[in-house]
């Protein structure tokens, strides 16, 4: 059977960990050679491993998607090594300062923005000309439930989810008839290393917003992910998809 994406190139920010590794991975099972970036080089590294040792192909390269010089970098890197590029996952993430507005500091409301928000920005800033360079593509922004929904205590993250939400809608209607798709994922809480930062917050309080009585796990994420980034979604544009376990239908 052929594989989805033989013959493509893609670039995932956040692959170190979590839903980026899972997307990475999945994203080369199907043929695609990926070239993974994040911050933490010995994560990255394991995925990168990862990936050759199931055969398939992947580029590590470090570093931070708040910094567009270094974004630009991460799309030149997958032009000279694979020739094009036809697909990518921004993705990487952090969650923010937890407080009510006012209680919050400057520096951490402005970290969260740029990577969570700017980063995406600097993504497609790169990545579409590389796609029009290649004939097309498709983009998936890691945005998340609380890019739709609001909760008091994660000001910083939610503003920039928002943003991520509005930012692909923008982008995806003025780049339709060029043959890129962009869309953004919206998960519920995720059984990954990120929802250990969220402050003050017990995982059973997490599990007891779902309308399923669990977190969601990385895999269920990138099965998403990987449909929307796929020639199956065809027609799918500037949408939201959700995967939360209900979390948004109460
Ligand atoms: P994760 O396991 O912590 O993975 C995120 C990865 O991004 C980490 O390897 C992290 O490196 C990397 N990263 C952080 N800041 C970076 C930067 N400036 N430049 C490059 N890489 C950076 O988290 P995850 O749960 O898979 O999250 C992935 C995305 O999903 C994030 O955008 C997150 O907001 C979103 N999301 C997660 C959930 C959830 O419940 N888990 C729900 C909705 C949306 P370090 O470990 O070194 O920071």
């Amino acid at each position: 059977m052929s594989k989805k994406f033989e013959g493509r190139t893609a670039l995932v920010t956040g692959a170190a960990s979590g839903i980026g590794r899972a997307v990475s991975e999945d994203l080369a099972r199907e043929g695609a050679s990926v070239v993974v970036v994040d911050l933490d080089r010995e994560g990255l590294e394991a995925t990168a491993a990862a990936i050759t040792a199931a055969g398939a192909v992947a580029t590590p390269f470090v570093a931070d998607v708040a910094d567009p010089e270094m974004v630009r970098a991460a799309v030149e890197l997958a032009e000279s090594e694979y020739g094009r590029l036809d697909l990518a996952f921004n993705n990487a993430g952090i969650t923010g300062p937890s407080g009510l507005l006012a209680d919050i500091d400057v520096a951490g409301y402005q970290r969260t923005i740029n990577v969570n928000l700017n980063a995406v920005f600097y993504g497609m800033y790169y990545e579409i000309p590389a796609m029009l360079r290649a004939g097309g593509g498709s983009i998936v922004n890691t945005s998340s439930i609380l890019g739709l929904v609001g909760t008091p205590t994660a000001v910083p993250y939610v503003t920039a989810k928002h943003g991520v939400t509005g930012m692909t809608k923008a982008a995806a209607v003025g780049y339709a008839e060029k043959g890129i798709r962009i869309n953004s994922i919206h998960p519920g809480y995720i059984d990954t290393p990120l929802i250990k930062h969220i402050a003050g917050v017990q995982r059973s309080a997490l599990v007891s917003l779902h309308p399923q009585g669990r977190l969601g796990t990385d895999q269920e994420v990138s099965r998403a992910v990987i449909w929307l980034l796929s020639d199956e979604a065809s027609f799918a544009n500037g949408t939201q998809l959700v995967v939360d376990g209900g979390y948004t239908a109460r």
